[in-house]
């Protein structure tokens, strides 16, 4: 039972991220306990089916003592080694191989980060560096997708394409740009083919008006994940990455939430066989049991960095937690599970949670259903022929997040009334079941 103290605490002094804050103020604070494959239980003893794997990071599902032990064996005999310094530790040399092993292209070489917004950051910085190494130092803009998630760092939330991430932050706009998000639910495109065209025609579009010697990179989710679960119909990466190669610009995939069998396979790049320049992965990485993130980088771009280093002069970029060593240990052991089964759960049952969540689409509130194995949304709608948003004073996304936790489940209740689902990888067709049974329930609370 959650004691009023620690209500009263939270609310004195915890400044959490992304909450309306003042809501939370007068809400108070929910708080889990423990957590059992895709369960978790609640101060109050509620055991809920978590639909969104913690956010979307507990890709594993809860509770796996072999990583707990991992964990526990190296933090008691080394807690802490720097990567800097010609120093290394045993797990982050192990696991920047095994990455380099499982990653998609000629992505070789791995940086470690704590998490996906300081990713991004490497990113934009090796990015910047890279091209002064080349001597092609106007290269500066970065185009993303509008709808997009990338972080919430000083640069990284400039690509980030969210209101709440930009609004009196001031955030320093001048190199950052967007183009229109795919969105295959409200774009007036009536096949994939024209949506895909559209988003090379933007993408050609942007570099002209910023010019092809001042570009630097474009940058995507595979599916947009903060936007609304946004899945692009397959084969456009592919076109963006050709157009980025036939644009002279780098091409980099945010994988942090598609990274580590979300949407099946390891890396959603398998899907259309991508090779980006770049990639950031976090989350999945160590299935949320202790934080990191990592920076996949190709073999070019690294060769080129490196030999534009000056000799005895160390590349200024790093974090004291870079390959932090119990993080590298639990990912190790996490990369195991996935590798032992999950990977195939994720296809296989990813394939069922798809066919399943489409049921709901004879539901009359429910204008749209997309889904990339494990990873899906809901779109709710007042009228489905017109695809009519709810009027902001239902208020859907709070009374549904409400009353999806009444009903046993957990998920992403987006602002735009679309419902986020992202559950552990590890679940089962009869947990996918028993998800569906309270999906409806809760869906049903808004008739
Ligand atoms: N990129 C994407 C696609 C994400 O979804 C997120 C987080 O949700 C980030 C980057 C930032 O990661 P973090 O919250 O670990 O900093």
């Amino acid at each position: 039972m959650l004691s009023n103290s620690l209500i009263e605490k939270d609310r004195a002094h915890y400044f959490h991220p992304v909450v309306p804050i003042r809501a939370h103020e007068e809400r108070g604070v929910t708080v889990m306990q423990s957590g059992k494959g895709v369960f978790l239980t609640d101060s109050e003893g509620n055991e809920l089916l978590d639909g969104f794997a913690g956010l979307w990071c507990v890709n594993a599902g809860y509770g796996h003592e072999n990583v707990v032990a991992a964990a526990a064996e190296q933090m008691q005999r080394l807690p802490y080694a720097t990567g800097y310094f010609h120093f290394g530790s045993e797990p982050a040399i192990e696991l920047a191989a095994k990455l380099a092993e499982l990653s998609p292209g000629d992505l070789d070489h791995v940086f470690f980060t704590l998490g996906g917004s300081d990713a991004v950051d490497t990113v934009i910085r090796m990015v910047r560096y890279y091209f002064n190494a080349r001597g092609e130092g106007s290269k500066k803009h970065f185009i993303a997708l509008e709808k997009g998630y990338h972080g919430s760092s000083s640069n990284g939330a400039g690509l980030t394409a969210l209101p709440v991430f930009h609004d009196k932050f001031d955030l320093p706009m001048q190199w950052q740009h967007h183009i229109a998000s795919p969105y295959p639910y409200r774009n007036e495109a009536t096949s994939d083919a024209e949506i895909i065209a559209q988003g090379v025609a933007n993408l050609k579009a942007k570099v002209a008006e910023l010019g092809a010697e001042d570009t630097a990179a474009f940058i995507m989710e595979l599916v947009q994940g903060s936007g609304g679960v946004i899945v692009p119909p397959e084969g456009y990466a592919k076109a963006m990455q050709d157009t980025c190669r036939e644009l002279g610009i780098l091409f980099i995939v945010d994988e942090v939430i598609t990274g580590f069998g979300r949407t099946g396979p390891m890396f959603g790049c398998e899907h259309e066989g991508l090779t980006p320049d770049f990639l950031t992965t976090a989350k999945g990485l160590t299935s949320g049991y202790a934080p990191m993130g990592a920076v996949f980088v190709s073999d070019g771009v690294y060769q080129t960095i490196a030999n534009a280093v000056p000799e005895g002069v160390p590349f200024g970029h790093g974090f004291t937690y870079s390959g932090h060593p119990v993080s590298a240990a639990v990912a190790l052991e996490v990369i195991k599970l996935y590798e032992g089964g999950m990977i195939e759960n994720s296809k296989k049952v990813g394939a069922y949670f798809e066919a399943q969540l489409k049921t709901l689409l004879d539901h009359p509130l429910v204008g749209d259903i997309r889904a990339k194995g494990l990873l899906a949304a809901v779109e709710i709608v007042t009228d489905k022929s017109t695809k009519t948003k709810p009027a902001k004073e239902m208020n859907v996304a709070a009374r549904l997040a409400k009353a999806g936790y009444e009903n046993g489940v957990i998920f992403r209740a987006f602002a735009d009334d679309v419902i986020g689902l992202a559950p552990p990888i590890c679940i089962t067709e009869t947990e996918v079941d028993l998800l569906m049974t309270r999906l409806r329930a809760t869906l049903n609370t808004l008739l």
